[in-house]
């Protein structure tokens, strides 16, 4: 099979929706969206040997992460994804069983949350693989949720168990978009961000877009996940570092002034609020007993 017979192949397996005019076949997809949206853009890459190993994981998982990071970011907006487009360069031998095997795990969350599968580039090379997906969303003009809109005195929420999930879990992350959409409506959220660095790391995005905000955290309140716990048994971590600072997660965290918690747990019942922001004195963790200490996210920073 060639590449054009590859694409022939990708393009009748492809996913289309109401607002792609044009998809895959021409020089560029045409996508008319709602005149009342603007356009959220997101866009993530995979590499074998980074993010996974081709062998350990399988190229359907490969492609199932893929579109489930980008799909992420877009429910961390409070978006709606409209189209995903899929930048391939595939190890030569074996380019088309991978390609296909991408497509299989991409297809059915594509389906699931109606993103049209709207375009692409395709190479073969005698690297390793790599993935990079871009997915174009929408949200009402000036709706979308930002990392920097955090205020003093916001409540911080997250949307489920954190950690651990180098266990087997940062291969099947679950994009939050029902959540952010059933979040957004019960309740008037000031700042999202999804949790793909480690819980502090992100929170600490926020603040500091939000204007060098700060935020204290009770450590008995973080939701810690049982896989958080399982790793702690032989890593010589507890499962709260763990929850504190694996990456992976995409899990949501938010902030919100005078919600009612009752209503958040009705729209997503694993909602657990952490802590509050400040107005300064950087991230800081309320222990069992009430004192107060200073916590350092150790995220994952690629160019360290
Ligand atoms: P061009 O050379 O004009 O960039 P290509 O030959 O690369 O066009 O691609 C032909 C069509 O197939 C385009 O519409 C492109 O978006 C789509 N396409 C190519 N590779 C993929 C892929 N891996 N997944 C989805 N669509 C793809
Ligand atoms: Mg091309």
């Amino acid at each position: 099979m060639g590449e054009f017979d590859l694409i022939a192949r990708i393009r009748s397996a492809a996913t289309t929706s109401d607002c792609v005019a044009l998809g895959i076949g021409d020089d560029c997809a045409i996508l008319r969206p709602d005149p009342a949206n603007e356009l959220v853009v997101t866009t993530d890459m995979l590499l074998d040997g980074r993010h996974f190993r081709l062998g350990e994981a399988t190229a359907e998982q490969v492609g199932y992460k893929s579109l489930a990071v980008n799909l992420s970011d877009i429910a961390a907006m409070g978006a709606r994804p409209l189209a995903a487009f899929v930048a391939v360069s595939l190890p030569r031998g074996d380019a088309e069983a991978i390609a296909m095997g991408l497509l299989r795990g991409m297809d059915p969350l594509a389906r699931r949350f109606g993103v049209a599968l709207a375009g692409g580039d395709t190479n073969a090379w005698d690297g390793p693989l790599v993935v990079g997906v871009t997915v174009v969303g929408e949200c009402p003009t000036g709706a979308a949720i930002r990392r920097d809109g955090a205020r003093p005195g916001d409540a911080i929420y997250v949307t489920g168990p954190l950690g651990g999930s180098l266990l087997g879990r940062h291969l099947r992350p679950e994009p939050r978009l029902d959540e952010a959409s059933r979040l957004r409506d019960a309740c008037t959220l000031h700042a999202m961000i999804d949790i793909s660095d480690g819980l502090l790391s992100d929170l600490g995005h926020i603040c500091a877009e939000s204007g060098g905000l700060g935020a204290v955290i009770d450590i008995q309140a973080i939701p810690i996940h049982r896989d958080a716990l399982a790793l702690a048994r032989r890593s010589g971590r507890d499962g709260l570092d763990h929850a504190l600072h694996d990456g992976e997660d995409f899990e949501l965290c938010f902030t919100a002034a005078a919600c009612e918690l009752k209503s958040l747990l009705a729209a997503v019942p694993t909602v657990r609020r952490i802590g509050v922001i400040t107005a300064g004195g950087g991230l800081r963790l309320r222990d069992h007993d009430g004192t107060t200490h200073a916590a350092t996210p150790r995220g994952f920073d690629h160019l360290r």
